[in-house]
């Protein structure tokens, strides 16, 4: 896996394909500065991530998206939005070649 980052529009070929793969659907995806998180979902289906998500490596772009993605079908942070998340990057990970879980757990908030 490539750790260079993304331009903007490799970042938003990835939410597509994260969005096609969670099976839902975006209806704007906005990046622009954000201070305290690295994206948001709205319940209209609006996403924003932040710029400096596109420096961030592979697999922490992938964790932020598949949580913003998730959130379109799910509110909240419980348990069951949880174990769907960490299940659906586990098969990404598998598909990506095997690559380890390096551990990183990105909030969407940080810290
Ligand atoms: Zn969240």
């Amino acid at each position: 896996m490539s750790d260079a980052g993304a331009d903007e529009a490799q970042f938003r070929a990835e939410v597509a394909a994260w969005a096609r793969r969670l099976g839902v659907e975006t209806r704007r995806v906005t990046i622009r500065a954000m201070r305290r998180k690295w994206g948001s979902a709205s319940s209209a289906g609006r996403l924003t991530f932040a710029t400096d998500l596109l420096t961030q490596p592979l697999e922490f772009r992938a964790e932020v998206i598949a949580h913003e993605l998730l959130h379109l079908r799910r509110g909240g942070h419980g348990k069951v939005f949880e174990a769907v998340l960490r299940a659906v990057l586990a098969r990404w990970r598998e598909e990506q070649g095997g690559a380890p879980d390096d551990g990183r757990r990105p909030a969407e908030t940080r810290g």
